[in-house]
């Protein structure tokens, strides 16, 4: 009989949301998973599965019951000649690089960081960069989830169909998920690219950079005209590393993180940090080659708050001068580096970003030195503003305002959605506070 455990704290990475579950529950098998949702109907509790707990929102938050999956971490099965590697979710996805490596396998793409649970990435539609390919979602070939009742639903394309188009965007709103098959392409090493170029210049080119690398994203750095390009494209070149010495080392570091931090007493010191650090390590030209999930992960060393909007490929260079001409009118309002922006194929995933259109993400963030929080409501909300008028879509882990009354303007699929979510859960039992603000 699986036990639950009083007295666990929950808090995500960024440490900007938590809860306390009144039992936190670690299962090693699906009877298991389904005792702990008995247990929970008879007491009528709500249940959340959390993964990495990586999701900047309050999401995965509960004060209810609490699931972790990582007791059932295993490679279910690898199939090598189709190339697609099946995984049991709980898994984080640091795990399997290495397991699925072995079979000459990697995922085509992931996102900025590996300790995240499967589920927990296409739970939220986490996305890299590419216009050729899709957010982390549509990388999905199957999945197995056990829902409300303690039935195990397996859906795909032609099986369950219907769910399978919600479930792949689940927001932990439809059940367990309990494993997944993950399309994955033979093992390959990324070149990565990177060179400065003015916004402009970039903005006006954007066409070519698109097809000039498989997956192609740049850095803004806010309050100049500064801008890195990374390209980063399959390669067969051996190995090689770039010498980052002053990122590498602690000096860099300590020394961006202390500047971060002096500046929330003087904040007009920002725009000079923006340009001090693109200088030191923007700049100029680097490249390297490395295993490609290696490439695909990002050190993201500070804690930081963050908004990652989905917007129509077309309105990319209207949307960031906006953006960039406001914070320009507004120089009191200062805006971290850098604006990330990334882009991604439409795809008909019902609560995806990227449904029906080609998408731009342009990411913002403040970070928060020593754990300081710096004010960036102003900044937040015009951001938000200039997302909306363009037609943009919010990322559901990250920080958004937005409510029902926005989503069922965004979403054609809407209420499918939660037609489907309420005949799997019928008594709300994988709702929480997030999910209420969101679909009701
Ligand atoms: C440092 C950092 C870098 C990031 N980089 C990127 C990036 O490059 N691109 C991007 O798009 N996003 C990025 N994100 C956001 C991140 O990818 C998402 O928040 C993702 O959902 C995190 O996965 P997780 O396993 O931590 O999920 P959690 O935050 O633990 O959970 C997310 C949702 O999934 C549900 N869930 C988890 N497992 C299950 C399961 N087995 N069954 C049912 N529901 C489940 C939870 O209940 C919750 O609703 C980043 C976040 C951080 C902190």
């Amino acid at each position: 009989m699986v036990v639950g455990r009083a007295g666990f704290k929950f808090q995500n990475w960024a440490q900007t949301y938590g809860s306390n579950p009144e039992l936190y529950f670690q299962p090693t098998c699906a009877e298991e998973v389904k005792e702990i949702l008995d247990l929970a109907r008879q007491r009528s509790k709500r249940v959340k599965v959390v993964g990495g707990g990586h999701s900047p929102s309050d999401i995965a938050c509960t004060d209810d019951f609490m699931i972790r999956l990582d007791k059932m971490n295993k490679v279910l099965k690898v199939k090598r000649s189709s190339t697609y590697s099946k995984i049991v979710i709980g898994w984080l996805l640091s795990d399997p690089h290495s397991v699925i490596a072995l079979h000459s396998l990697s995922a085509p793409r992931i996102g900025a960081v590996s300790e995240v649970a499967a589920a927990g990435v296409i739970g939220t539609g986490t996305h890299n960069t590419g216009i050729s390919h899709g957010i982390l979602p549509t990388q999905v070939l199957s999945l197995t989830m056990m829902t409300a009742s303690g039935e195990i639903l397996e859906c795909s394309e032609s099986v369950n169909a219907d769910i399978f188009q919600a479930a792949r965007l689940h927001l932990g709103s439809l059940g367990v998920i309990l494993n997944l098959t993950l399309q994955c392409r033979s093992a390959f090493r990324l070149q990565e690219i990177q060179f400065s170029s003015p916004l402009q210049q970039v903005l006006d080119n954007l066409d070519s950079h698109l097809k000039a690398s498989e997956y192609f994203r740049f850095y803004w750095f806010p309050h100049t005209e500064n801008v890195s390009v990374y390209y980063q494209d399959p390669t067969d070149k051996p190995p090689s590393f770039k010498t980052s010495w002053f990122w590498d080392c602690f000096v860099g570091y300590y020394l961006l993180e202390l500047l971060l931090w002096i500046s929330t007493f003087i904040s007009s010191l920002v725009p000079t940090i923006n340009r001090f650090f693109f200088w030191l390590l923007f700049s100029g030209r680097s490249e390297r080659v490395d295993i490609s999930y290696k490439v695909f992960n990002f050190d993201c060393r500070f804690k930081q708050h963050v908004q990652d909007w989905a917007i129509p490929i077309k309105k990319t260079s209207e949307a960031l001068m906006q953006l960039k001409s406001w914070l320009e009118k507004n120089p009191h309002v200062v805006a971290h580096f850098p604006v990330e922006v990334r882009f991604a194929r439409g795809d008909d995933i019902l609560l995806s970003p990227c449904y029906n259109q080609d998408s731009c993400y342009m990411n913002i963030i403040m970070y928060r030195p020593y754990g300081k929080d710096v004010p960036h409501g102003e900044y937040w909300l015009e951001y938000e503003q200039i997302m909306k008028r363009v037609g943009g879509r919010p990322h559901w882990a990250k920080a958004h305002t937005c409510t029902r009354k926005d989503f069922e303007k965004m979403y054609p699929a809407f209420n499918k959605f939660k037609n489907i979510r309420e005949k799997l859960d019928p008594t709300g039992m994988f709702l929480n506070a997030y999910l209420e603000k969101v679909l009701y």
